[in-house]
């Protein structure tokens, strides 16, 4: 195919070997219990170790008390039914692979809003990882990247002025329509419709940390998301972020630690997820 990006063809030499060690949902439910079992995590509620599981299965039943225990409950892949889709998400970003929900759809048959979705969460796993030393940004230097509409969206707005309305719910959490004229991107006070002065002090200021800005990084951030998301909106911007730096960040990883995080992860429900919102000065792990 022409203009085949390079991404593309680095999955296609990688998921012949996802697809060997993991053809089905069953594998997958094989491999997770394999790695809890390795762990020492596969123990029922009476504390014995003594259980037998059918292959495939998402339950291991206890031959002391004949408990049966559903071995990914309380963890992100509670309830999932699209194993295999989670497990090669969790695949290709531990191995840092580029792909795009549409893509992940395609490969696992899975539909391209649970592949969506599989990536946002996963995206909300790597967030929660990230350093509380990592550098904050005000959110508005990413504003080029945002293109897509949310519930936070504004009526009839482009979808960046959301980027008001969220500076706006720091001083006040009714939603007063915001004079966009008389905004000044460089300084933390915006004017409300009432004419009112409402100052931004909540966060502090990231420039007054006098670290130079990683503009290249910004920009590379940016077109990433542009070109393999298509834009991100607001609301989730930091996730983006988050996995942005993950995917590109030369770190060395530990074998199965992103599989791990989702492991020891609480469930994310599609409420939290409704609820997240991108913060005014956004954590951008990069440097
Ligand atoms: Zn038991």
């Amino acid at each position: 195919m022409e203009n085949e990006s390079a991404e593309v063809v680095r999955l296609r030499d990688v998921w012949p070997e996802f697809e060997r060690r993991i053809p089905t949902d069953a594998a997958a439910a094989d491999a997770i219990f394999q790695l809890l079992e390795g762990q020492g995590r596969i123990v029922c509620r009476c504390s014995s170790t003594n259980v037998v599981r059918a292959p495939g299965g998402r339950t291991f039943k206890c031959l002391v008390c004949r408990h049966k225990t559903w071995f990914t409950a309380n963890t992100l892949l509670e309830r999932t039914t699209n194993l295999k889709g989670w497990m090669a998400a969790i695949y290709l970003k531990q191995n840092r692979v580029v792909f795009t929900p549409a893509q992940l759809a395609r490969l696992t048959e899975i539909s391209p809003t649970g592949a969506y979705e599989i990536q946002t969460k996963l995206n909300l796993v790597v967030c929660g990882q990230i350093n509380d030393e990592a550098l904050l940004l005000q959110s508005e230097l990413f504003q080029d990247a945002i293109c897509k509409r949310s519930r936070e969206t504004p009526a009839r707005l482009h979808p960046v002025a959301e980027e008001l309305t969220a500076r706006g719910a720091e001083v006040e959490v009714d939603h007063t329509p915001l004079n966009t004229d008389s905004v000044s991107p460089s300084c933390n006070e915006l004017s409300t419709a009432d004419g009112s002065l409402a100052v931004v002090e909540k966060y502090p200021d990231a420039t007054a940390r006098r670290e130079p800005l990683p503009v290249r990084s910004i920009r590379s951030a940016i077109a990433f998301i542009k070109g393999n998301c298509h834009g991100v909106s607001r609301k989730y911007l930091q996730l983006y972020l988050a996995g942005f730096c993950y995917q590109f960040k030369n770190l060395v990883r530990a074998p199965d630690s992103l599989l791990n995080a989702c492991l020891a992860h609480p469930p994310i429900t599609y409420n939290d997820l409704l609820c997240y919102v991108t913060p005014v000065y956004v954590q951008f792990p990069w440097v």
